[in-house]
């Protein structure tokens, strides 16, 4: 059996480069030819289990050839990661007639209030089946175990729950991954949660901003969640943004950027390190951030396509 871990989408609500945007990470990824879709997982084990399914995930689908969908867990009932619910049609339309069983949908309640909202209809046409879960409390889903967990993600997603997920490995036995999706706190970290084998974290900003309104991570915080967290094998930064300000960019005033309240530098430094403008600088940048701060914990930027054998 090969179980992994798949990255469809890597970028934020609104992907990167952003449409029409000329700010400096925009202009600079596009320049490149590098883009972003919406942060979307899938993990592979004879199995397949799709985490969030935002508007791209047709497009994500495609291109890494994705034949079937056993179930998705939902983290929150945010666009980007449930807006494209109703793309999982296909996988009924093209079944012989009667042939399909309706994909089972994880969620909160919370979450499932909002959503049926707008997909009550894949429920009674038979495409999905919602299911809830509760957070700190287990499930399965074929052979994987879930385990959800409460994540502060502000008022306007009250569902939010990132996951815990206990997987076959390819080698025998068992791997973890822990996805605390889009978060500004976790109200509570239980011991089930510390020491999986790999973490996927949200990196929206470099710098933590003065004011969080939309309650993200940033790059600067996640590191204290990676220590807290400490996990095994290896971290994966996802979910980027483009809301930092760039120093120098006169499109610094757009209403998307964010002022640093103590933008990171290296230790007894007060020249911050450059804001990482593409895939390779964030990478450049975290392995130096990372080497100064003596920090052990091995640590990447994902991007759209990347596959990790687990
Ligand atoms: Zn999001
Ligand atoms: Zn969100």
């Amino acid at each position: 059996m090969d179980s992994k871990l798949t990255f469809l989408g890597t970028g934020a609500a609104w992907a990167l480069p952003e449409l029409n945007c000329p700010c400096a990470i925009c202009a600079n990824m596009r320049a490149k030819g590098e883009r972003r879709t919406r942060t979307a997982l899938l993990l592979e084990a004879d199995y397949t289990l799709l985490v969030d399914c935002g508007p791209d995930i047709l497009a994500q689908l495609e291109t890494n050839k994705i034949k079937k969908i056993d179930a998705v867990l939902i983290t929150h009932e945010h666009g980007d990661h449930y807006i494209g619910l109703d793309e999982l049609f296909v996988f009924k339309r093209n079944q012989p007639r009667g042939r399909f069983k309706p994909i089972a949908v994880f969620m909160t309640p919370q979450s499932w209030e909002v959503i049926r909202t707008r997909f009550d209809y894949l429920r009674t046409m038979g495409v999905i089946e919602p299911r809830m879960v509760h957070p700190f409390r287990w499930f399965e889903s074929g052979p994987f175990a879930i385990y959800p967990f409460k994540t502060d993600h502000g008022t306007f997603a009250k569902g939010s729950v990132g996951y815990l997920i206990k997987m076959p490995a390819s080698g025998g036995g068992q791997k973890s991954v822990l996805y605390t999706s889009d978060f500004k706190n976790l109200p509570d970290i239980p011991d089930e949660i510390k020491r999986p084998d790999l973490l996927v974290i949200q990196s929206f900003w470099f710098n933590e901003p003065k004011e969080n309104r939309p309650s993200h991570m940033s790059f600067q915080r996640a590191l204290q969640f990676i220590e807290a967290l400490d996990p095994v094998e290896e971290t994966f930064l996802v979910h980027m943004g483009d809301a930092d300000m760039v120093p120098g960019d006169p499109h610094n005033s757009m209403a998307k950027k964010y002022e640093p309240l103590n933008p990171l530098a290296p230790p007894g430094s007060n020249t911050p390190y450059p804001i990482p403008l593409d895939h390779d600088q964030w990478n450049e940048i975290l392995q130096k951030v990372l080497s100064d701060y003596r920090l052990l914990h091995e640590v990447r930027v994902a991007r759209d396509g990347l596959s990790v054998p687990l």
